[in-house]
């Protein structure tokens, strides 16, 4: 089943086109990782899919609705911003920086969306925080403040955070870039759970044996466009695009 369709996304920046026609299409419990060199446009490109940045030309569908912006007629208008926030919950962001409330605890920052964005009662949102935290190995943290708390765990809640909307889709934007080496691991442990569980996961990252491992196909970006797609087979080995080559060798 087709979870996600992507259709001649564009976007421009002013002068900038950062995207230059993007056409992908995601299936339910697929693992599909973007690679490329800084500045090809991944971060825009997982933006436009939920629609944090307005796509300048295409359009982006999930589960066949257009997100941000629907047809009345022949014409696009944009989503009220409760049928947004409803479109956008399905497709919670991973970030590179986590970005957790310092003065909250680990509960806290899970609990946050459900009561907030779901408007679920907070015994209930309680619940599914604790066994989201659960899910990624902080059932113990819980109590625990940021701060005290290693990047990689911090990332841990993060991802948390992501599973609490129970999303149909989680984007990950370079979850492991700003952590010690020795903290990748643990990080990456929880995302291949989540791969090996079913859920769908689109992925950036600079990390290839991962890529490799756990992806079913890879995207490889290139100056805003896509330059080349397959399977890891393909794109760390059969391919003979020389842009792909190049970049997978530097990385390596
Ligand atoms: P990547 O994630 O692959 O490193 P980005 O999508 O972050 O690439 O950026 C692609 C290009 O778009 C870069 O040249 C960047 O400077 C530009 N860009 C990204 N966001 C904005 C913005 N909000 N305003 C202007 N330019 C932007
Ligand atoms: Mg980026």
């Amino acid at each position: 089943m087709t979870l996600l369709a992507i259709r001649d996304v564009h976007k421009s920046y002013g002068a900038l086109e950062v995207l230059k026609g993007i056409d992908l299409t995601v299936e339910a419990g697929e693992i599909v990782g973007f690679i490329g060199a800084s500045g090809s446009g991944k971060s825009t490109l997982l933006r436009c899919i939920n629609h944090m940045e307005a796509p300048t030309r295409g359009e982006v569908l999930l589960e066949g609705e257009t997100v941000g912006v629907k047809k009345v007629g022949d014409r696009h208008v944009p989503r009220s911003s409760a049928e947004l926030s409803q479109q956008r919950r399905k497709m919670a962001m991973v970030f590179q920086h986590f970005n957790l409330w310092p003065h909250k605890t680990a509960l806290e920052n899970v609990m946050e969306g459900p009561v907030v964005v779901q408007k679920i009662e907070r015994e209930k949102a309680r619940a599914k925080a604790l066994a989201a935290l659960a899910r990624v190995g902080l059932a113990d943290k819980a109590d625990s403040y940021p701060s005290r708390l290693s990047g990689g765990q911090q990332q841990r809640v993060g991802i948390a955070r992501a599973l609490a909307l129970e999303p149909q889709i989680i984007l990950f934007d370079e979850p492991t870039s700003a952590l010690d080496p020795e903290l990748v691991n643990e990080v990456l442990a929880v995302i291949q759970g989540l791969a090996n569980d079913g859920m769908t996961l689109i992925i950036v990252t600079h990390e290839m044996r991962f890529a490799r491992d756990v992806c079913d196909r890879v995207v490889f970006l290139d100056k805003g466009r896509i330059a080349d797609i397959g399977p890891p087979s393909h794109i760390f080995g059969a391919t003979a695009n020389a842009r792909t080559q190049e970049f997978v060798r530097n990385y390596y």
